[in-house]
């Protein structure tokens, strides 16, 4: 840090933020009874979430979910640490292995910080759609639906924000993370266990890397071989103009949707 100094203002802030964060443990009739009326909230209040299993959603409803998880549970002492500095909230589709993420960023020449929060739309939208192969769970608790797992998404994501605005970093597999999430919201467990694109399609399409694969483009047959599985799957098609790979034979590059790939022995 250093320059001239606004965080001794910050200081008397983060003071009280810790104290609450190290000495609050709540029991499960209060933290259910909270994130109900945060999921009323949300359902009446937001222009975009119009249902439990909403199909649209928009930046602001995270920044609205902040405000009622830092109201409700941190008395607005994480508001007030953040203190001038801003924090932003963004909807990302390329995230596709975990519902959400926490950031600080700092310009090296203006030294200016801020946070972002961002939740994975892939991820929420690719659950609770009705042909769930298992129950969603996230956090170590079972989700209702799409919007109860959004909930688990931010509370997760807000303790990366405290933590960062305490002790200047942060990580979920770490023992002082675990007692945050538990005494404040009950998560049993730090992993993120909603249906990710590469589950999905090894459960349902039986795709996963090495299987072999046919599929249709612009008329034609390839069969190939799937390298990698993300939202697409990468498929590997023997061709002699394409790019050389390790095993010496050369290659071209395909992304396909999952569900246009068939498995073939
Ligand atoms: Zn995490």
């Amino acid at each position: 840090m250093g320059g001239q100094d606004p965080r001794v203002v910050d200081g008397q802030m983060t003071s009280d933020l810790l104290r609450m964060v190290e000495s609050t443990s709540l029991d499960g009739e209060t933290i259910s009874n909270r994130t109900r009326q945060i999921h009323a909230n949300v359902l009446s209040g937001s222009k975009y979430i119009r249902a439990a299993n909403f199909t649209k959603i928009h930046p602001g409803d995270l920044a609205f979910l902040f405000a009622e998880y830092d109201g409700r549970f941190f008395a607005g002492q994480v508001r007030e640490a953040l203190g001038a500095t801003p924090l932003y909230f963004r909807l990302s589709k390329r995230m596709t292995s975990s519902g959400g993420k926490t950031a600080c960023f700092t310009d090296r020449s203006t030294g200016r910080r801020w946070y972002e929060i961002s939740a994975s739309t892939t991820m929420l939208f690719g659950c609770f759609t009705g042909e769930d192969h298992r129950p969603i769970v996230a956090s170590g608790m079972t989700c209702r639906d799409r919007l109860d797992a959004l909930q688990r998404v931010m509370e997760h994501e807000i303790v990366h924000l405290i933590e960062m605005l305490l002790w200047g970093k942060s990580s979920c597999s770490h023992p002082r993370f675990h007692s945050i999430t538990q005494r404040f919201f009950g998560h049993t467990e730090n992993r993120h266990s909603l249906i990710t694109p590469k589950e999905k399609a090894l459960v349902k399409f039986g795709i996963r890397p090495g299987v072999k694969v046919r599929f249709q483009f612009e008329g034609a047959e390839y069969t190939g071989v799937v390298n990698r599985v993300n939202k697409r799957a990468t498929v590997l098609v023997e061709d002699r103009k394409g790019r050389r790979y390790s095993d010496g034979k050369t290659y071209a590059k395909f992304y396909v949707p999952v569900q246009m790939l068939e498995a073939v022995e």
